[in-house]
């Protein structure tokens, strides 16, 4: 008997199907006009756990997991007409049916390579249409739907339990979308259950209603029901999925028939990436496939998410990763040896320890204490061939192919068996750097080579992983030093990815006019190339004043700056901006400037704002805000203002939002003019394209204003800033509109 936690009664509560030893599953699937990502798969896996878990206790699940193809249309695409599957084939000159059978392929290589369990069905929403229109045809009848123009929409209101699954009251609804009414409908609420096609659309079916699209949610409700019947037993998907998604899908079901839809909804946390929800809007996206060039076998992906519950967030790194793989590779290493051992499994031992795997299981899909089972029980000092039947058994669930690989791990293809014969060969000629050669060969191939006086035993290795350079995954992989004594009077903290050369340039400019009092340069790498990271290694190398951080991705740039401002040790430290080269004697100016203990930094560049909505260039010396071209402070203000915000991705605004963390704190802030720097192209700026800074600006500006917007009070006085002032020192300006 397992227990769940059900979202639409909040609690955790016994799974029982309807009908008895059979359950219907059905799995909000994949959008298909681009690659699935981690976090998409880890939903997947919990999907795939709750089956397994269901099956290994003796029920036979029928899973039914569709393919969304016809735009995973949000709804305010909808609204605007774009679907992003047609504009993405139009982007890459293919229709959309080519696009979606390509990253349907893909996505199921994705589910094959992490061993979930492929379900009986696959629905692709564009073959069941015509399920669609009769379900609405459905909603129709029953005055659940009603037309405006070309559209159908579902009416809410008379759906009176509308809000159970998420408990968003209409009342709160309605408040939120207040501001963005469509006259369309009767309630800012109601949803699209179809949409007339405009002109020119290519994804478009006859209907009652004229030629058009079925809306977002009501694929899951026609292709459930069509497969699994009116009544479901579990329904999954991640979080997000819960409203609109999950909620109108509800509301569109049981309208139509009457009966309760799904009896238990399960969702799975969001995996994050450096603290974010993974998503490919936010740009911390990774794929199965990366994670396979960095050399990790993908099972290590899916041990990494069993040890997490999966109603808890988890933030994905690739140091983690790379734990999940080494254990991955203990437990095969285990399974081998148990193997080798032979015997008889033991069914007194043997009964315990299944129960007390059960029993994680049963407690709401517990794969953590599961897996804690398994490490348990292998330390428990068990007869090998009782370890041999319990893992192999837990694998059912677990699904990591322990068996498999050691049957792989064992039959050792004839061309590495005749490299070995070789090597042996060689060693007995007393030839031993060409037997070496050989050696690295078989070691490159995944081989471990254990010699055992004049014979040799290859065994296949579990994954290795390039590990020629301490990579960090975030800043909390280094310590913090900020409560440290400073040693050195100034910090130079520099960052970026796969630019060098330009910390070459700054790094040989800050080197040639050094401050008095010493200095040392944080240079922080995210994730460049090897070349890139090979100058930044030589530098280090040259230099004993420069620290490099090699990060194994990009964290953004607050989270990468942060690397520095943990690791910093001086009295001073001075953010510069990668397009910066410092000329003559800096750090005068800025240290006289920092000798107020008022002043919380200086800068070379400062802002003026009345509204915290557009900022203009100010000449100081007070300002409402320092740009991070040349920006200095006391390392002992981080102490009190925290390190910088690590929502803040690309570099824009994240100045800002320290430069107001510092008034918060009372602090003034001063432009130094005249400093001797050259201003360099903001290669970062240009090489990021129009629309994609656009968009990322304004996301970090609304993280701006979100924080900020209602702090009028701690702007200088407005009389500074002039309506007409549109001067600006270059391309890298502050003004923004409210996006
Ligand atoms: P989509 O292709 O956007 O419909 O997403 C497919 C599934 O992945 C849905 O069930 C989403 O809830 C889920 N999902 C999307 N992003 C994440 C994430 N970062 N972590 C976990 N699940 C996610
Ligand atoms: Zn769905």
């Amino acid at each position: 008997m397992l227990r769940l936690y059900n979202t639409l009664t909040r609690r955790v509560e016994l799974f029982i199907p309807r009908e008895q030893g059979v359950v219907r599953l059905y799995t909000c699937g994949p959008t298909v006009y681009r690659y699935v990502h981690l976090g998409n798969l880890r939903s997947f896996l919990m999907a795939d756990w709750a089956r397994r878990a269901l099956e290994w206790s003796g029920y036979t699940v029928t899973h039914i997991k569709n393919i969304t193809d016809v735009g995973h249309m949000r709804q305010e695409l909808v609204d605007r007409g774009e679907d992003k599957l047609i504009a993405a084939a139009l982007a890459e000159g293919k229709t959309p049916a080519e696009i979606a059978a390509f990253y349907t392929e893909s996505f199921l290589q994705d589910e094959r390579r992490l061993n979930i369990l492929p379900a009986q069905h696959y629905p692709r929403a564009t073959d069941h249409v015509q399920q669609m229109i009769a379900l609405i045809g459905v909603l129709e009848q029953r005055g659940y739907a009603y037309r405006s123009g070309q559209n159908v929409y579902f009416d809410v209101r008379r759906f009176s339990d509308y809000g159970r699954l998420s408990g968003n009251r209409l009342e709160d609804l309605l408040e939120g979308v207040r501001a963005e009414a469509d006259s369309a409908k009767r309630n800012p609420e109601d949803f699209a259950l179809w949409k007339g096609a405009e002109p020119g659309r290519a994804m478009k079916w006859e209907s009652p209603w004229g030629p058009g699209f079925p809306g977002w949610h009501i694929e899951c409700s026609a292709m459930a029901m069509h497969y699994l019947g009116q009544q479901i037993d579990l329904h999954t998907g991640g979080v997000d999925n819960i409203f609109p998604h999950h909620e109108d899908e509800i509301a569109q079901s049981e309208a139509a028939t009457g009966v309760p839809f799904a009896r238990c909804w399960l969702h799975g946390a969001f995996l994050l990436a450096d603290g974010l929800k993974m998503a490919k809007s936010q740009g911390n996206v990774y794929l199965l496939q990366d994670v396979i060039e960095r050399g990790f076998d993908p099972l290590s992906f899916r041990l990494l998410c069993a040890m997490t519950h999966y109603r808890t967030p988890l933030n994905f790194t690739l140091g983690a990763l790379r734990g999940a793989q080494h254990a991955l590779d203990r437990l095969r290493r285990k399974l081998l040896e148990a193997e080798d051992a032979g015997g008889d499994a033991d069914q007194e031992l043997v009964e315990p320890w299944r129960q007390r795997f059960s029993a994680a299981l049963a407690d709401d899909l517990g794969l953590p204490q599961a897996v804690a089972t398994v490490w348990a029980m292998l330390e428990a000092g068990l007869p090998p061939a009782t370890i041999c039947e319990l893992l192999v058994d837990w694998d059912r669930v677990l699904g990591l192919r322990l068996a498999e690989w050691c049957a792989e791990a064992r039959t050792i293809p004839l061309e590495v068996q005749a490299l070995a014969a070789e090597r042996s060969r060689l060693r007995q000629a007393r030839d031993y750097a060409a037997a070496d050669v050989i050696r690295d060969e078989l070691i490159a191939r995944g081989y471990e080579v254990l010699d055992h006086g004049s014979q040799t035993e290859l065994r296949r290795r579990g994954n290795t992983l390039p590990s020629n350079r301490p990579l960090i995954s975030s800043p909390r992989d280094v310590p913090s030093l900020l409560d440290q004594p400073s040693r050195v009077r100034w910090s130079v903290l520099l960052f970026g990815q796969d630019n060098a050369d330009e910390m070459v340039r700054a790094v040989s400019a800050l080197l040639l006019r050094p401050p008095a009092g010493g200095i040392e340069i944080l240079a922080v790498d995210a994730g460049s190339g090897e070349a890139a990271v090979e100058s930044l290694a030589t530098l280090a190398a040259l230099y004993p004043e420069v620290r490099a951080f090699y990060l194994d991705h990009n964290p953004g740039e607050g989270a990468g700056r942060n690397v520095g401002l943990r690791q910093a040790l001086g009295e001073y430290i001075l953010w510069l901006g990668n397009h910066i080269e410092p000329l003559g004697d800096i750090w005068g100016p800025l240290e006289a400037a920092l000798s107020n203990p008022a002043v919380g930094a200086a800068g070379g560049w400062g802002l003026r704002t009345a509204d915290l909505h557009h900022f203009e260039p100010g000449d100081g010396p007070e300002v409402d805000a320092l740009e991070a071209y040349v920006l200095a402070f006391r390392r002992s203000v981080i102490r009190e203002v925290g390190l910088l915000d690590e929502g803040f991705r690309f570099y824009r605004n994240l100045d800002l939002d320290f430069s107001m963390r510092l008034r918060a704190r009372g602090y003034t802030l001063v432009v130094v003019p005249g400093l001797p720097v050259r201003v360099h192209e903001h290669r970062l700026w240009q090489r990021t394209p129009e629309p994609e800074r656009e968009r990322l600006s304004r996301h970090n500006f609304r993280r701006f204003l979100r924080r900020w917007r209602d702090r009028h009070d701690l702007l200088i006085s407005s009389s500074g800033v002039h309506e007409h002032h549109h001067g600006r020192h270059d391309h890298d300006h502050h003004h923004h509109e409210e996006g």
